[in-house]
């Protein structure tokens, strides 16, 4: 069976003072029949690690060289020194404002194994696409070139339109995507396949987590805006803990 895992993106949000959120998560932890991880700004990666002891800690992107003369870059090496044990790879934000396409971003997730990270590689369709019927190739073809032949990933279907807009895709919607993702992962790696964790992330809130959850092929969820606050994020984390 697949790991069931909730994740909070914290994007460019968290000060010294939010450290308080992420005790409260990770308490609350403690009770919780799944796996948590958050991915604090870089900035608060080392108390995260040391604070926070019931969950796991995750960057927010890393650089696919080991160092070097790259301002302002992180590398997976560095992430793992902090105590981290997670990278996210090719969320849509660094796609689109930063310009990464696949390639790159295979090679961010085989820097990241090469760390001992886990990367939760990110993938997903634009609204045009969605709407010509083009999701699932779309998907898949980003996956087939951002997805290395390894493996310890995980991956999250990120529809681009339904994040940060409170806009999520049918129930039927996310059952085919994730059904397409997992017979592809067999078709990759075999039995191997069957057990790689698959998140659905985009709009997740406490309201709508239990029904997202019950898709058979969702084993947890990305989460940006409700992942901020526990109040907001502990109802997820306990949905998919009873799921
Ligand atoms: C995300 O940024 O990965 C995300 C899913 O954001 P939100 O939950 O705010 O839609």
């Amino acid at each position: 069976m697949p790991t069931k895992i909730a994740a909070g993106n914290w994007k460019m949000n968290g000060l010294q003072t939010d450290m308080l959120e992420l005790q409260l998560i990770s308490k609350a932890a403690e009770q919780m029949d799944c796996r948590t991880i958050i991915c604090p700004p870089t900035t608060l990666l080392g108390n995260a690690t040391k604070f926070s002891k019931e969950i796991f800690i995750g960057g927010q992107d890393c650089h696919p060289e080991p160092s070097g003369a790259y301002t302002g870059d992180i590398s997976a090496n560095m992430l793992a020194d902090t105590g981290a044990s997670y990278v996210l790879v090719g969320h849509s934000e660094r796609r689109s404002y930063h310009g990464e396409n696949s390639t790159i971003v295979r090679a961010k997730a085989e820097a990241a194994i090469a760390a001992t990270l886990k990367p939760v590689i990110c993938v997903g369709e634009n609204l045009q696409q969605r709407k010509s019927g083009d999701a699932i190739e779309t998907v898949s073809s980003q996956i087939k070139d951002s997805v290395p032949a390894n493996s310890e990933i995980i991956l999250a279907y990120e529809p681009i339109w339904a994040i940060g807009t409170g806009v999520i895709p049918s129930f039927k919607e996310i059952c085919q995507m994730h059904d397409a993702i997992r017979a592809l992962l067999i078709k990759n790696y075999g039995s191997i396949g069957q057990k790689i964790s698959i998140l659905y992330g985009g709009s997740v809130k406490p309201s709508n987590a239990a029904e997202i959850f019950s898709a058979t092929n969702v084993n947890g969820a990305l989460v940006g805006g409700a992942s901020l606050k526990s109040t907001d994020f502990i109802p997820i984390m306990r949905a998919l803990s009873k799921s």
